[in-house]
């Protein structure tokens, strides 16, 4: 029947997918009356999808295929985990050898101040349990006062109810219920939308200034946390000025407010290094992570834990009255495992910081020469096109023409996945990029 299944024409998965897909982020209104594209195999960084079209994945899936795909060595690790242990928990005194060795490994990778992990399911479980954790941490410390935490507009932090209130979006506040208590947001650190007039390093001060206004505001002794991704992935690539995350760092070094880097995206070599906290200068007390952790292969998130709060969990904080079922998952863990390790092996933070990253920042910024381009900018491997309809003065198109849609429909029309946010179109192509595949990526743009 499976093999069956497997030869059923595009029309027919589209069918199947209409009757019974509701489809994340979607409208599926609209989607039936279109028809999914039906993606089917992959290897490298390019897809084929069911009427056998190419096409160049700019975007790493979502955000995640670091290594590309089609990596033996993870099929292999999940192959063999899958046969020995396929499931077991860490719940009750008991861990599995991949969740162990993933946990020592991700010590091994991340800045020295992190040397214990909290595992969970994704992304968004891993903000769940940061704000769960800060205000526990806070409590512990004799300070329950201290509940409220700072994060942006225009971020994106996930799609729980805690995730998706610490995220900025609005249209995801205006469903369901958001933002919960205790969360309070500033505006985001974008130039173009908040800085023009000033020059970018004193644009980066200014905005981190708004971080200590708010904790003026809501009260020193009240605030639990800040919260921000290195570089805002899903709002459209917001490459922050320089000087925006030392100020940030000092202010939250000032107020003694825990420091959390959401590195969902930036982790894992995405910018260069590591984690995206080390490319844009902060030391953060915790750092949430999912995607390329495994490449996207298999789900998998979770919280580093710096020393500075681990050590209160561990000696003051009894029992913590929270975990998932997957957190430590062996076959995700041992999937983690293989993917960093081929991350070391393959020396991608290195491709990224010193070859590809460089590269593909000049091969951007050619287009800054385009008629309809109003900037293009990098950070390792994620850039931004900012579309306007006068180059000279940022002039915008008008909203309703949507040009970012429709440019990204006529990308993927053409063989090359690009997102569109607003006006920006933006990329984040898997690490394994060579300089050539660039060059092919650029033709296409
Ligand atoms: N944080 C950031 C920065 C993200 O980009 C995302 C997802 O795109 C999330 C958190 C949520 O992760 P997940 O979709 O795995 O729940």
């Amino acid at each position: 029947a499976l093999a069956q299944k497997a030869q059923r024409s595009t029309r027919e998965w589209q069918q199947a997918d209409a009757a019974h897909f509701l489809h994340p982020f979607t409208d599926s209104k609209a989607l039936a009356a279109k028809g999914s594209r039906i993606i089917t195999k992959a290897e490298n960084i390019y897809l084929w999808d069911s009427e056998g079209h190419k096409i160049l994945d700019a975007m790493s899936g979502l955000w995640c295929v670091n290594v590309g795909y089609g990596q033996p060595s993870l099929v292999e690790a999940a192959t063999r985990q899958l046969q020995q242990l396929p499931f077991y928990n860490a719940f009750f005194q008991t861990a599995t050898p991949p969740a162990i060795e993933l946990a020592e490994l991700l010590a091994e990778v991340s800045p020295p101040q992190f040397q214990h992990v909290f595992f969970a399911g994704s992304g968004s479980e891993g903000n769940d349990t940061v704000v769960r954790m800060v205000r526990h941490y806070w409590a512990s410390l004799g300070q329950p006062e201290r509940q409220v935490i700072i994060s942006r507009e225009n971020a994106y932090h996930g799609s729980t109810m805690a995730g998706a209130s610490l995220g900025g979006m609005r249209y995801m506040h205006a469903q369901g219920g958001l933002p919960i208590p205790g969360i309070t947001h500033i505006p985001q650190p974008y130039w173009v939308e908040h800085g023009q007039g000033m020059d970018k390093d004193t644009f980066g001060k200014v905005a981190a200034g708004w971080l200590e206004a708010k904790i003026l505001e809501v009260g020193p002794e009240k605030v639990a946390a800040f919260i921000g991704e290195p570089v805002q992935g899903a709002g459209g690539v917001i490459i922050p000025p320089a000087t925006y995350w030392p100020e940030i760092q000092r202010i939250c070094d000032k107020y003694g407010i825990l420091l959390v880097s959401d590195e969902v995206i930036c982790g894992f070599g995405r910018t260069g290094a590591w984690f995206g906290c080390e490319t844009q200068g902060s030391r953060p007390d915790l750092m949430t992570f999912a995607k390329g952790v495994t490449s996207g292969y298999i789900p998998l998130g979770g919280v580093m834990v710096s020393e500075r709060v681990a050590k209160v969990l561990i000696e003051q904080g009894g029992e913590f009255e929270h975990g998932f079922t997957y957190s430590g998952h062996p076959v995700a863990a041992a999937v983690a495992v293989a993917n960093i390790r081929l991350i070391q092996k393959l020396r991608l933070v290195e491709h990224v910081r010193d070859d590809v990253g460089p590269y593909l920042a000049q091969q951007f910024a050619t287009l800054k020469d385009h008629p309809l381009v109003g900037d293009a900018e990098t950070c390792g491997l994620m850039g931004a096109l900012l579309l306007v309809k006068d180059p000279a003065t940022l002039t915008p198109f008008p909203a309703e023409l949507e040009i970012g849609m429709v440019c990204r429909g006529h990308c993927f029309g053409n063989g090359l996945i690009m997102r569109a946010v607003g006006n920006r179109m933006i990329i984040a192509p898997p690490l394994v990029m060579t300089r050539a595949q660039v060059d092919e990526m650029m033709a296409l743009i």
